[in-house]
């Protein structure tokens, strides 16, 4: 059984204090940036870990005490966990501390869209930039010499006077920036950076029925990081159509009907996605009235359904009539009782028009 008080070099009573003190010493002694390659050194760092883990938490240290096992579960076993744990104690992450080198950033582009392209889903080539290897210096950034100040460790011992005595902490080195190595000759392709920017152009599958506010991943397609790639968001932009309007996997188009078509009744083409599409509008029909053309609309998304299309109408009051038209409907006011002005009489009166 492992004896984590051992472990540590603390006594049984040890107050918490005191464990986090001998914590700090042996997790600094034995950490793996300062062993490179010493597997000895790297079993040990994690036993450290796993010892503080259990000790330096109430609950655990009285299991621990009281059975002389760690409760299940309560050991990160990964190099993730204890460079957390690491981290909470010393306020600050190693650099390249094994695989928690960062990834690159992600990126953001827009991708521009027809609302047809919508309704089938569509290829697209996109093009767009992103920083890649430099391929002069293989992402070195030049020659690359140990840094004098920190000797290579990244990190700089700090002293703090504190009311427990003097306390040796680690804070990142400022001559590498945590890097551990400064360049003794800078790339000329990269200025030093190891990465330079390269116009990629590449395909991408537009699902059916997407909408704007659903980005599409291409995974590793971001800036190159030393932990590796980030991630390409694609941002669907969709032009608008000019007469038909989306609500979701809906369509609405506003359809102007005349005076005698909204009496009578009309045949009208309704200007469909894939092409337009007849509708009798029924006799009587009233400003404002819907009619729905179903599976006419966009589909659902991860679904083969369709929304509908929905026509709106909107009953056009006739203006600048000619002397006959006025004239009929006159005739046709007079028939169904309808009171009209005398003819000329809106002249004398000035419009208002209030917004
Ligand atoms: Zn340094
Ligand atoms: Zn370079």
């Amino acid at each position: 059984m492992n004896d984590y008080y051992a472990t540590l070099g603390v006594d049984r009573n040890a107050s918490a204090e005191e464990i986090k003190k001998a914590y700090r010493k042996l997790a600094l002694q034995y950490h793996p940036d300062k062993n490179p390659g010493n597997k000895e050194a790297e079993e040990k760092f994690k036993q450290i870990n796993e010892a503080y883990a259990v000790l330096s938490d109430p609950e655990k240290r009285a299991h621990y005490d009281r059975y002389g096992t760690a409760t299940p579960g309560s050991v990160g076993g990964n190099f993730g966990d204890i460079f957390d744990l690491f981290e909470q104690v010393f306020g600050f992450r190693t650099p390249g501390g094994a695989g928690r080198a960062p990834r690159g950033e992600d990126l953001e582009a827009a991708l521009e869209l027809e609302l047809v392209e919508v309704l089938h889903g569509v290829q697209k080539e996109l093009e767009y930039d992103r920083l890649v290897l430099c391929e002069t210096c293989g992402g070195q950034g030049g020659k690359r010499q140990t840094c004098r100040s920190c000797g290579g460790r990244g990190t700089l011992e700090q002293i703090q006077r504190t009311f427990f005595g003097n306390m040796v902490t680690q804070v990142p080195c400022t001559a590498c920036r945590g890097r551990g190595y400064t360049l003794s000759e800078t790339c000329s392709t990269c200025k030093g950076q190891g990465r330079v920017r390269r116009r990629e152009r590449i395909q991408i599958n537009i699902p059916a029925g997407i909408d704007e506010n659903q980005l599409l991943r291409v995974s590793g397609m971001g800036n190159l990081g030393p932990g590796g790639p980030g991630d390409l968001f694609v941002r669907p932009q969709i032009h608008p159509h000019p007469q038909l309007k989306r609500e979701g996997s809906n369509l609405i188009y506003e359809l102007r009907l005349g005076l005698a078509q909204a009496a009578l009744g009309a045949r009208v083409l309704i200007p469909a996605l894939e092409g337009d599409l007849e509708l009798s509008i029924p006799p009587g029909t009233h400003d404002g009235e819907v009619f729905e053309l179903e599976g006419q609309g966009l589909p659902h998304p991860g679904s083969r359904s369709r929304g509908k299309l929905q026509v709106i109408t909107q009953i056009a009051v006739p203006q600048n009539l000619s002397k006959k038209a006025r004239e009929l409907l006159r005739q046709y006011a007079q028939e169904v009782g309808e009171e009209v002005a005398p003819e000329g009489f809106w002249d004398k009166v000035k419009r208002v028009f209030r917004g």
